[in-house]
């Protein structure tokens, strides 16, 4: 392929938050470069195995309704648009103790935004879901519009919307360093040097080692995911997508996809990792699927069969758990975007939006300012 060395983007990282900037860029007339270290949708970041959750009603805090609300708006777009299969209007129960501030939370922000969300008791979860056993002090929230992502889909969507729209891709090419020169940003690579008027960096686990100059406060995890041999009481669109809060420790999970087995993860957890050198095998530590089975012998006994796969992913965590979407401190006219914590993946869409809107105008139509880099200067 022969590429230009100027532009007026180059996006940096092609996952979750960089290919949907891409392509709304692409779409919106810019010139555009995307390099990625590998080939997205790909095995090594933050965005395989297969699907995502998407929740309204926002239990990480409701000032993240308005954007999940466009983003979902957005991939039902997206779906439209490219033909692929994106979204399953699965449902999302969320379980837990009564008392707990993340379903706190959630009934909140279904009340401010005015979402439609079901409060149920244990005994009508049980009822209703014979595959769940909880404890009597138990309560759930069942949203009913949410649902999951196919995550690799909408990657390959928005990589084919980017091409369409002849946004050029360069793979198999880390970004090795990026510069701010006198009236552009160099953007180095083993393949060459490349100079655009706006450079967004979307690295995700990576970020941090990329921009070590900002020293980010950033760490990456290695993550699990397994699915389950399981019964038909766990296939969709019987059983939801679910999520439970155990107080000390969070697991969630998808029905079982046309005998796909009960997919199951734990949201707190995982080993502190450099993303350039860890253990990629599911099963290296016993706890990999040591703790899945522990939640499923408790809370679905009937969903504990035979492990049929085992994944690693990466999680990269902010300290307060928000995301991280800023311009550089020293320099306007590089936007970062990383920190995304664990759940990013269902505002792919709309940051495509933000980020695109942020490197076109300088500013975006939506709220971030809970984003903002500085709230860690202190
Ligand atoms: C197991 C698991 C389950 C999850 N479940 C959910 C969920 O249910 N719902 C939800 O909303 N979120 C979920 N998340 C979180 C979500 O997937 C992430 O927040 C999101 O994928 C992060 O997107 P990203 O663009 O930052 O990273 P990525 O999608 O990994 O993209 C980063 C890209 O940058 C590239 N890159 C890195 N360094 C360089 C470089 N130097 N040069 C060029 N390219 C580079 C990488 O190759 C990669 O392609 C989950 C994550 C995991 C791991």
């Amino acid at each position: 392929m022969e590429l230009s060395s100027f532009y007026d983007v180059i996006v940096v990282g092609a996952g979750t938050m960089g290919m949907p900037t891409g392509a709304y860029l692409a779409e919106h007339g810019a010139r555009i470069l995307i390099i990625d270290t590998f080939d997205p949708p790909h095995h090594s970041g933050s965005h395989h195995g297969q699907t995502r959750m998407i929740r309204h009603a926002y239990g990480e805090g409701r000032q993240y309704v308005s954007l999940v609300k466009r983003a979902q708006f957005l991939w039902k777009e997206l779906e439209r648009q490219s033909g692929l299969k994106i979204f399953e209007q699965t449902g999302v129960l969320g379980q837990g103790h009564r008392s707990s501030p993340f379903l706190k939370e959630t009934v909140d922000a279904a009340k401010n935004h005015h979402l439609p969300l079901e409060e149920l008791s244990a005994d009508e979860i049980m009822e209703r879901w014979p595959g769940i056993t909880v404890a009597e002090d138990f309560i759930g929230c069942l949203e009913t519009g949410s649902g999951l992502l196919f995550s690799e889909n909408a990657i390959q969507a928005y990589k084919n919307i980017a091409l369409e729209n002849h946004a050029e891709i360069l793979t198999n090419t880390p970004v090795l360093d990026i510069k701010q020169g006198n009236s552009s940003v160099e953007v180095i690579t083993r393949n060459g040097t490349f100079n655009a008027g706006k450079v967004v960096v979307t690295a995700g686990a990576w970020a941090g080692k990329l921009l070590s100059d900002l020293q980010l406060p950033l760490q990456p995890y290695r993550k699990v995911v397994g699915w389950f041999e399981s019964p038909e009481l766990f296939e969709a669109p019987l059983f939801p997508s679910f999520y439970v809060d155990e107080g000390d420790r969070m697991f969630y999970g998808f029905p079982s996809l046309d005998g796909s087995g009960l997919k199951l993860g734990r949201t707190d957890g995982g080993q502190p990792i450099d993303p350039d050198n860890h253990v990629q095998n599911f099963g290296y530590y016993s706890s990999d699927e040591g703790d899945l089975r522990g939640f499923l012998h408790k809370f679905m006994p009937h969903a504990n069969g035979k492990l049929k796969t085992g994944i690693t992913c990466l999680y990269t965590k902010s300290p307060d758990g928000h995301f991280i979407i800023d311009h550089h401190p020293n320099h306007q006219n590089i936007i970062l975007a990383c920190g995304f914590s664990g759940h990013g993946f269902k505002f792919g869409s709309v940051m495509g939006e933000v980020l695109g809107q942020l490197a076109q105008n300088g500013t975006t139509d939506h709220d971030i300012s809970l984003f903002s880099l500085s709230r860690f200067e202190k």
